[in-house]
Order: C-alpha cells, then sequence, then structure tokens
C-alpha cells in the first residue's frame, strides 16, 4: 500500500478525550473513530490489526477442536425468558422492538442463543462433546463506557460453548479452552495470566480470567512473583490427550482477582506476592447445567434415561486485544506491534520523493517486497524526513526500511527495528534478509 493512497487520518495533538495510552494511540494513528459513547468505527489501520488478532484466536480455537458457526447480534426476548435471564440482566441489555411490537435484544452474550442451537439437534450422547465458536460483535450499555475500545458498548467478542455428558468430560473441554488461550495471547506476545476468578451467584463452578498486567487495567489482581519470571510459551500440544497434567502445571503458582483474593487464606508469603493491575482479555467458565436444565437441553443415555448437558463458555475480548496490545507494547513514540499482529510486517520510507534516483529505488524495493508476499506500507510522499519517521514510528510497525541518497548510491538501505531502535546499514539482499528473520 501506498501512503500517498491510504487513508489514515493521523492526529497530530493529543485528543482530550483519551485517558489512557492505548485510546490515544488508536485515535492519533488513525485507527479507529468514535460513533458515540463506547461505539466505534474501525479504519483501514485499524481494522488490519482488529483482523490479524481474529484470525490468531481462530486458528487457536479451530486447533483445539472447537467449530465455528456464526450466531446473530439480534436475539428473541423468549429464549432469554427461558433461562430467566431477561428480567436479571438489567439496563446493560439493548432491548428493541421490531415492527411487530415483538421484543427483540442486541445480545449481549450467547447462551441462550446456542443452547437453543444444541437441544434442537443433538438428542443422543454419542453426540458429544462438541464445541461451537463465534466471533461476534456485542453490546452491553455498560454505565461508564471508557478508555476506547478497551471498554466499548458494542465491541468484537468470540465466544465458545461447550457440551458434555457428564462432569469429566467438561473439565476436558475446559482443559482444552484453558490451554488454547494459552497459546492465542502467547502468539500475540501477550503474557497473559489465568488468575482463579468470580464464579457469580451459583457456587462450585470452575473459572479463569486470563489478565495482562497494565497500571491502566481496570481489575485489581494478585499473584505470586514467579508469574513474572514466567515465560508463557505457546507450546504445541495434543488436544485429545490427558491435559491435567499442563493445566495443573498453569495453575501451580498462585493467581487471583481481588474479586476471590483473601489474603487470610492466600498460600503465598507477603514478600512474594505482587498486587497489580490487569487487563481482562479473556475468560472461561464452567457452570454446569445452568442453561441445559430450565431449556431442557437434554441427551439420551444408552440405557434410555436423560441427562441436561453438562456447559461452559469462554469468551474472548478481540477488540480489547487491540487496546490490551498497545498497552503492552508502545514508548514515547507510539505503538510497537509485535509482528504476529502488526498491521503491516515493513514501513518503507524513501526520504526524497524529489530525488529520481530514489524514487526508482524505493519503487523497485516496493515491487520486489511485494512480490515476495510481504505486507508493506510504503511511504512516497511528498514530506519531510522527520515527519515520515515520525509517522512510522507512530503506526509502529516492526520494521522500517529507508532509502536515502547516499545508500542509493553505495547500493545499501538502512533498516530499522521500531522496538529495539537498532539501525543498519545493508545491502538490498541482506535487508531483505533480516526482516524475514522473526
Ligand atoms: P468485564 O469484567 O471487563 O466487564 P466481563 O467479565 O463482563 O468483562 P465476559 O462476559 O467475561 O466479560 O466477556 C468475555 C470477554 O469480553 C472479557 O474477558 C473481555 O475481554 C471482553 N469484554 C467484556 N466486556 C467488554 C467491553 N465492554 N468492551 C470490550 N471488551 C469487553
Ligand atoms: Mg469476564
Amino acid at each position: 500500500m501506498r501512503l500517498s493512497q491510504y487513508f489514515l487520518p493521523l492526529l497530530r495533538e493529543n485528543p482530550a478525550e483519551a485517558q489512557i495510552v492505548s485510546h490515544r494511540l488508536m485515535l492519533r494513528a488513525g485507527m479507529i473513530r468514535q460513533s458515540s459513547a463506547g461505539i466505534y468505527s474501525w479504519l483501514p489501520l485499524g481494522l488490519r490489526v482488529l483482523k490479524r488478532v481474529e484470525q490468531i484466536v481462530r486458528e487457536e480455537q479451530d486447533r483445539s477442536g472447537a467449530q465455528e458457526i456464526l450466531m446473530p447480534t439480534i436475539q428473541p426476548a423468549e429464549l432469554w425468558r427461558e433461562s430467566g435471564r431477561y428480567d436479571d440482566y438489567g439496563k446493560e441489555m439493548l432491548r428493541i422492538r421490531d415492527r411487530h411490537d415483538r421484543e427483540m435484544l442486541y445480545g449481549p452474550t450467547n447462551e441462550e442463543q446456542v443452547t437453543e442451537i444444541v437441544r434442537a439437534a443433538i438428542q443422543s450422547y454419542r453426540d458429544l462433546p462438541k464445541n461451537l465458536y463465534h466471533i461476534q460483535w456485542k453490546f452491553r450499555d455498560e454505565v461508564r463506557p471508557r478508555f476506547g475500545v478497551m471498554r466499548g458498548r458494542e465491541f468484537l467478542m468470540k465466544d465458545a460453548y461447550s457440551f458434555d455428558l457428564d462432569m469429566a468430560g467438561a473439565k476436558h473441554s475446559y482443559n482444552k479452552m484453558f490451554v488454547a488461550y494459552l497459546r492465542t495471547f502467547a502468539r500475540m506476545g501477550l503474557k497473559a495470566i489465568p488468575m482463579r476468578a468470580e464464579t457469580g451467584p451459583i457456587g462450585g463452578e470452575l473459572s479463569h480470567e486470563f489478565i495482562v498486567l497494565a497500571e491502566t487495567g481496570e481489575s485489581g489482581v494478585f499473584c505470586d512473583k514467579a508469574w513474572l519470571a514466567r515465560d508463557i510459551l505457546g507450546q504445541d500440544v495434543e488436544y485429545d490427550s490427558d491435559l491435567e497434567p499442563m493445566y495443573a502445571e498453569w495453575t501451580r503458582h498462585y493467581a487471583a482477582t481481588e474479586d476471590v483474593h483473601d489474603p487470610a487464606k492466600c498460600p503465598v508469603a507477603e514478600a512474594d506476592l505482587v498486587n497489580a493491575r490487569g487487563i481482562e482479555v479473556g475468560q472461561v467458565f464452567n457452570f454446569g447445567t445452568k442453561y441445559s436444565k430450565p431449556m431442557g437441553a437434554v441427551v439420551s443415555l444408552a440405557d434410555g434415561g436423560n441427562v441436561p448437558l453438562e456447559m461452559g463458555s469462554y469468551g474472548i475480548g478481540v477488540s480489547r486485544l487491540v487496546g490490551a496490545l498497545i498497552e503492552a507494547n508502545h514508548d514515547d513514540n507510539g505503538i510497537i506491534w509485535p509482528a504476529s499482529v502488526a498491521p503491516f510486517h515493513v514501513g518503507l520510507i524513501n526520504i526524497r520523493a524529489a530525488d529520481a534516483k530514489c524514487v526508482a529505488a524505493a519503487d523497485e524495493l516496493y515491487g520486489k517486497l511485494r512480490a515476495g508476499g510481504v505486507m508493506v506500507l510504503y511511504d512516497d510522499r511528498d514530506e519531510s524526513p522527520g515527519a515520515k519517521f515520525a509517522t512510522m514510528d507512530l503506526i509502529g510497525l516492526p520494521w522500517q526500511l529507508i532509502v536515502g541518497p547516499r545508500g542509493v548510491a553505495a547500493g545499501t538501505l538502512e533498516v530499522k527495528n521500531r522496538r529495539t531502535g537498532e539501525r543498519q546499514d545493508l545491502p538490498v539482499e541482506a535487508a531483505l534478509n533480516r526482516i524475514a528473520a522473526p
């Protein structure tokens, strides 16, 4: 993409309404535009990141054996009356009436909708287990939408729902999602710590929130300081094997949100306990038969009886992750994208748009990069070198390739790594190899 043609509405000044760095940088880098409180349009640069985040989430869900579906954003109120949540949900739910005066709602989550689908299609224990997920916009009329896409009213979520015959099966499904989440966030270069979390009014269930530590996080958290040194690796996994040992390994160190943390019962010595802020990027939840029972989602057993399905739900805040990624990856000059989610892999800068030799060299390089399948944003504008460098640093592409008259004469390029700031003059082929390295 040529920057001269790209829709990238950058802001020079820090927008006054943005209180945290990710919101500020997303607005300044032209990634999003607010439509109304907590509701945003995604502009080309922002959408590219959102799609890449979504794709990593999708690949790891698929790898774990979950199957993608797409449920609607608008749901009928009757479904929520069946589970008893229609009245309970309160003002966060956006309620709508259609032309026939039927009560509808914009889905804040999909437990009822997916239970209805499964109850209609699955009758026998032989059809289990199943895990269905979708990546769909949600609406929650949050009391205080803030921090840009981190706490929006309309936001993109991946939500998966598992259906099992018994608790042992449900725990295996839970473990699969637990491990898939470790892999998902690790692939984005994020350290998301699984923390014991509040399970709501019905006790005895199992839940973890995956939390990225950040000063601007809305959740108070406590964890063993051993977590800070731990590398949450995206190691390969055999999902059909027993995942209990892996689950045990990754819950070995203490980590809990402040809702469930009890100082009197905390197993970690005070000197080893970290009290920090964090961003919830995902949650895994086992809730047994909470929906299947009232909604009559049952399967028949071999001996003729029938039982309600054991269920779990598993959310990831896809749009929130874009903000969380920036909170975890930035400096004073702007964003620093991890390569796995970057909107483009490399920014190509011609510092002399008026110099024919430089233009020819940069154009040739642009062609080469595109032919090699490299995602490149080419700053071909007639701007000062300083303005071009500032733009590239702001939008945070992992690599910059800088073409200037001295390099063109010598047959070299300047390669800059955005994260380390390291710069090197290299011959063209060596430069291309350098940016291909992980
Ligand atoms: P929170 O405690 O932050 O309000 P939640 O626990 O109500 O979130 P879940 O129902 O667990 O949210 O939704 C799954 C994921 O969706 C969350 O882990 C979070 O990453 C994301 N999410 C929830 N609410 C929002 C929101 N208002 N804006 C953006 N993302 C959100
Ligand atoms: Mg949650």
